[in-house]
């Protein structure tokens, strides 16, 4: 039997990094070639949340260019994958609680990073949304389900950020951490080498000023536990990437294999 497939949380900061060449946009390139390529990926990104689960369905899903206030340049990226018609029948055999969405594209939380892993855009994609009816461990259950199609050749990709906090941006540290950022990051860190879901899953009420700072909502948090929820006994944990944008941003990337 071969071995799974990979999961992959990508940290994925600005939608800027499409266009930057930088060390995070440099260690998603050279993992891109590293990698076996699998059959097609099912993604997972901060920026899609419905009420209930819902999975893009078009045959050929539109770019999505979910912000405003950025660079021409930055609307001018093409990046437009197929979908893969497996991984939707596969989805619809797992009788899941999800819907089929025709119209639904890629959002940029897919797009700006896959970009640089797979630059041709060769790779199906599926996306899954984020349901925010969900509690972390409802997150983290739903994750553990996917588990089984790493061992068909299915990639899980999400994407977010450990820490995200766009109200406490400090634009004169690029590529710095404020510290109550860096120590929040550090927690997330050793509580995946020591596989403390407990931790992943704390509730609100018991977070300490760090926590609640550094995941004021909890849309980019959740993307990180649909790759933990399908961790396996036999993966190793690789840091793909370790760093900060703008102080109030993590870019932690990490690859289950
Ligand atoms: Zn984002």
């Amino acid at each position: 039997m071969s071995a799974p497939t990979p999961a992959l949380f990508i940290g994925h900061g600005s939608p800027e990094n499409a266009i930057r060449d930088n060390p995070f946009t440099q260690s998603l390139q050279a993992l891109g070639k590293r990698i076996t390529r699998p059959k097609a990926a099912l993604v997972i990104s901060a920026h899609w949340l419905t009420r209930g689960i819902t999975f893009t369905a078009s045959p050929h899903p539109e770019q999505v260019f979910d912000f405003s206030g950025f660079p021409q340049a930055l609307h001018q990226v093409h990046y437009r994958p197929y979908t893969s018609p497996a991984l939707i029948q596969r989805l619809q055999q797992m009788n899941l609680p999800a819907l089929a969405d025709p119209a639904q594209g890629f959002d940029h939380g897919v797009w700006t990073v896959l970009k640089h892993l797979w630059p041709d855009a060769d790779v199906p994609l599926v996306q899954l949304s984020l349901d925010i009816t969900r509690d972390r461990l409802g997150h983290l259950a739903l994750g553990a389900r996917l588990q089984a199609l790493r061992a068909e050749g299915y990639m899980i990709i999400a994407s977010g950020n450990i820490v995200h906090n766009l109200r406490e941006l400090d634009w004169s540290q690029p590529s710095g951490g404020q510290d109550w950022a860096k120590r929040y990051d550090l927690v997330i860190k050793q509580a995946l080498e020591s596989k403390d879901n407990t931790l992943l899953l704390q509730p609100r009420a018991e977070q300490n000023q760090d926590s609640r700072l550094s995941v004021p909502t909890e849309d980019h948090y959740w993307p990180l536990l649909y790759v933990a929820g399908t961790r396996m006994p036999t993966d190793q944990l690789e840091w793909v990437y370790e760093g900060y944008e703008y102080g109030g941003i993590s870019l932690r990337s990490f690859m289950l294999h």
